[in-house]
């Protein structure tokens, strides 16, 4: 290989864009906030991604919202809706009640997590009479309806794990219970991706492993959550976005770009599914998809007026 040949290779020239993408919101707060999402969701459905889902609220705090704002889009759009649900703070009777208000919704895909304590800083524990933790929880859902379920992967192993091996086989405990795929926390390096991808595999999951892609649009915030969850932010990075904070417009450019980069060198591994955290913002994912080679699709469905 000469020094020349990166440049005889131009990034992101036709990409094949033969890629399943989903989207993750959360939940609005406010009417204003609201607005943003639904442009957001109308922006970003002729992608025609293979589902959005919306997140849920520590401590069942969202519950309403949540709900409402799945069922608004398994109603008013044609995109299949996922509802997030955590087994904190509710009984089994209680969860079990809140996925049949979603069945009887329309909606048939759960994003199934045991969540994390409600104030922070604290043990995780287990709610008297409530699911023990996420496998538990995949396991109520398996009885009630047929419904998809995806659950949550730790590239980089959570912070509640003993070791990353252990974290392997809760993640397998959660597809024997009948998970139908993982999404990954987000991560910034595809090797991180790779090696858990390698490991996952060699104790016998086989199901889809999709990442979780974070456009960073703010780099102190990313920095907070990164240090909560476990997630290594590359000193490379904070040299990208040091002297953006003013700039926003350029920060952005940055960001699609980190991202897109590494969404390319995920599909270079042979990566097919991308699961992006939008916070409720199309531009970035829009940017990165479109990068992606991923374009409208001709009928795909638009949120009705
Ligand atoms: C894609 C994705 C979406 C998310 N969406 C939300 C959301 O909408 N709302 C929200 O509040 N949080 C959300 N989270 C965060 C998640 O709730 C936290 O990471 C939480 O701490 C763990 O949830 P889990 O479902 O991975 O838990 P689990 O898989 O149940 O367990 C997490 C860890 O706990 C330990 N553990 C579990 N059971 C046992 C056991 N029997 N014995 C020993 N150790 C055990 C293991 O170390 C395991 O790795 C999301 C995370 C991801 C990756």
């Amino acid at each position: 290989m000469t020094i020349l040949d990166p440049l005889a290779a131009p990034l992101f020239a036709d990409v094949a864009g033969d890629i399943d993408v989903s989207f993750e919101f959360f939940p609005p707060k406010t009417e204003k906030m609201e607005e943003t999402l639904w442009e957001s969701i109308e922006t970003l459905s002729p992608l025609g991604p293979r589902f959005v889902s919306v997140t849920y609220g520590a401590g069942g705090s969202t519950r309403e919202r949540t709900h409402n704002t799945v069922a608004r889009i398994a109603r008013e759009t044609g995109i299949p809706a996922a509802a997030h649900l955590t087994c904190v703070e509710a009984t089994k009777e209680e969860i079990d009640q809140v996925a049949q208000e979603y069945w009887e919704a329309g909606v048939r895909h759960i994003v199934a997590l045991r969540g994390d304590p409600p104030r922070a800083g604290e043990k995780y524990s287990t709610h008297p009479g409530g699911y023990e933790n996420a496998a538990d929880l995949v396991a109520g859902l398996r009885k009630l309806h047929p419904f998809e379920i995806s659950v949550a992967a730790y590239p980089e192993c959570h912070p509640d794990s003993p070791n990353p091996s252990a974290d392997i086989e809760n993640l397998k405990r959660k597809m024997d219970a009948g998970a139908t795929r993982a999404i990954t926390q987000f991560f910034f390096e595809p090797e991180t991706f790779f090696r858990f991808r390698d490991d996952a595999a060699k104790a016998g999951i086989d199901a889809e492993i999709v990442p979780g892609i974070m456009p960073v649009m703010n780099f102190a915030s990313v920095q907070r959550m990164s240090a909560m969850c476990g997630t290594d932010v590359p000193a490379w990075m904070g040299r990208l976005f040091e002297g953006l904070d003013a700039h926003p417009a350029a920060r952005q450019l940055v960001a699609a770009t980190l991202a897109a980069e590494l969404s390319r060198k995920l599909y270079a591994g042979g990566v097919r599914q991308f699961h992006f955290y939008t916070l409720n913002r199309a531009e970035l994912s829009y940017a990165i998809c479109h990068l992606l080679g991923v374009r409208p699709k001709v009928g795909a469905e638009v949120v009705a007026a």
